[in-house]
């Protein structure tokens, strides 16, 4: 049961601080005790409201100490756990809670003035948790006033006395939709029991490694899978959080990074990016002072460029974890072996590169196009299959069907090698691949290629229609603030790095590139905006 987690976390680490910026702006000090006695209450709350076993309750919130009771509270007491990602367009909010048929919805003053837009068209939404204080009650007007409450009087009034049920640890206990750049969003849900086994799993030396003297920045959201399980592990080894709420620029990350004493951090790569500007402006700060022993990093490829800049100016290790939403979302982290510790500096960034090997738990196979599985040899790449406890079989209320094929592996639409050692690399995602003469490019290896030049901030590459080849790349680059570099550099720098023909035809340089909810460069938006523009026309 998810509940054993905060039970343990409050009684045999009552005293460990979790320190949320909320979206009020105040930065507020709780602990793991606090945060037991708050999820009963919240628990007892449900009750009071009428929320059954398997109900739906939907948070729409940034990462606090109050989401986190939530966590604890809804999917302890039996009912689901149901995180929406805010970032998403109004209509696939209103979309997802019509079809996760959410009873209650809590949600965070930042995002009042959205759900009052949306309520008239939220068909089973009963009740509307603002989660704030009476003094920053804002007004919501799409809600009426007896279906509107606010959490301090609601949650705080409820006795801190309540005893979390036991039943069928292959109950539902949380659910999280995809983003879904193309189609309807749909819906992952979890178990007690698969939350469980990747808890167990998270918290290993070789996976996450958190522990008791962990103190995790955690940027990734927890509306976004679960925030990599952090919330759950952090409880499961008494962990100190801190949670940044929405104020995710690289000045107020610093700030708490630094008052905090964090020492691990986990967030996708564009944080860091804002963080590394913010550094940029300020020369005088150095990062060393922050004493931080890890960076991890995940969602999307790390680049070369962030491996080397957080181990020379923070002194800080990085890796990264692969996996989605539909796999909890850890199925390989990016460490070292042992036997690598004698390989020279390159060798060992080289290796971070790599996505990472599977974390106990989970199979792989890589499959080519008829589905023949292909050798782990490093080379031989094509789409990863998974199969482990924590992996979906299918969405929420059968859409898209059965996943899985007779062997119990789930497609995840990602291209990789697997090398002898069983580390993963991606190459790309089915979706995005770019076929050039019958041959493919890697966008990831040209992106990594890309950023790793001092002035590029960001570069994403997409395959363009070409009336010989196919398709051929087009690099899209944002340069760094005071940083000039011309089409012709760029290309000079990537040609002593990978093969002739996999050089983009052209170089576009943009002030910004556009991302997914989930922070990820939106190639969909990228290829309809430059689909005319191949290498004929760069001439
Ligand atoms: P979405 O809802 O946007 O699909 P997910 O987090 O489920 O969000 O996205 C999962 C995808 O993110 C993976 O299939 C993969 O393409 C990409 N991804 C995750 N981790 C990495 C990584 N370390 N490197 C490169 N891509 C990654």
């Amino acid at each position: 049961m998810i509940s054993s987690l905060i039970d343990h976390a409050a009684t045999f680490h009552g005293d460990t601080e979790l320190v949320s910026r909320l979206p009020e702006g105040n930065v507020r000090r709780t602990t793991w005790r606090d945060v037991g006695e708050r999820s009963k209450q919240v628990a007892n709350a449900l009750t009071e409201l009428g929320i059954e076993r398997g109900d739906r309750v939907a948070t729409l919130a940034w990462n606090s100490d109050r989401h986190l009771a939530l966590y604890f509270g809804v999917s302890g007491s039996g009912a689901v756990m149901h995180t929406v990602n805010p970032r998403l367009f109004p209509e696939q909010i209103t979309y997802i809670i019509n079809h996760a048929e959410d009873r209650v919805l809590f949600f965070d003053i930042t995002f009042a003035s959205m759900v009052g837009a949306l309520a008239p068209a939220l068909e089973t939404v009963e009740h509307f948790v603002v989660m704030t204080d009476r003094a920053h009650m804002p007004d919501v007007p799409g809600v009426p006033a007896e279906r509107l409450l606010c959490w301090e009087e609601f949650i705080g009034r409820q006795s801190t006395h309540y005893d979390w049920p036991e039943f069928d640890e292959r109950s539902a206990s949380s659910l999280c939709y995809t983003s879904g750049t193309t189609g309807n969003p749909k819906g992952v849900l979890y178990s007690h029991r698969s939350t469980m086994l990747h808890t167990l799993m998270t918290a290993a030396r070789d996976a996450i490694d958190i522990h008791s003297g962990s103190v995790i920045l955690l940027v990734v959201p927890m509306f976004h899978a679960n925030a990599w399980g952090t919330p759950y592990t952090a409880a499961m080894v008494g962990a100190k959080l801190v949670m940044p709420g929405p104020h995710l620029d690289g000045e107020s990350v610093y700030q708490l990074m630094k008052t905090e004493g964090v020492n691990q951090s986990q967030g996708v790569p564009t944080v860091w990016m804002m963080l590394f500007a913010y550094l940029d402006e300020h020369p005088e700060i150095d990062p060393r002072e922050l004493g931080l022993d890890y960076a991890g990093t995940g969602g999307a490829a790390l680049p070369l460029s962030m491996i080397e800049r957080f181990e020379r100016d923070f002194g800080a290790e990085t890796f990264q974890g692969w996996g989605m939403t539909e796999t909890s979302p850890l199925c390989v982290v990016g460490r070292p072996l042992p036997k690598h510790a004698g390989l020279g500096l390159d060798e060992q960034h080289r290796l971070r590169l790599k996505q990472g090997r599977g974390v106990w738990g989970v199979d792989f196979k890589i499959v080519d196009d008829d589905g023949n599985e292909l050798p782990w040899d490093g080379k031989a790449f094509g789409e990863v299959w998974v199969r482990g406890p924590w992996i979906a079989s299918g969405y929420f209320r059968g859409e898209g069907g059965d996943k899985l094929d007779g062997d119990g592996f789930f497609p995840t639409g990602d291209v990789a090698t697997i090398d002898p050692d069983g580390y993963l690399q991606l190459v790309d995602r089915t979706k995005d691949v770019i076929k050039s003469g019958g041959e493919w490019v890697s966008s990831i290896d040209l992106e990594n290629a890309a950023m790793g030049h001092p002035a590029v901030a960001e570069a994403a590459v997409i395959g363009v229609p070409h009336p010989k080849w196919q398709e051929r790349p087009l690099l899209i680059a944002v340069l760094r603030n005071g940083h000039d570099a011309t089409r012709e550099d760029l290309l000079e720098y990537l040609s002593g790095q990978v093969a002739k023909w996999w050089l983009p035809d052209d170089v576009v340089f943009v002030d910004e590139l556009p991302h997914t909810a989930t922070g990820k460069v939106l190639k969909v938006k990228l290829r309809e905006q430059f689909r005319d523009r191949n290498g004929s026309q760069a001439e």
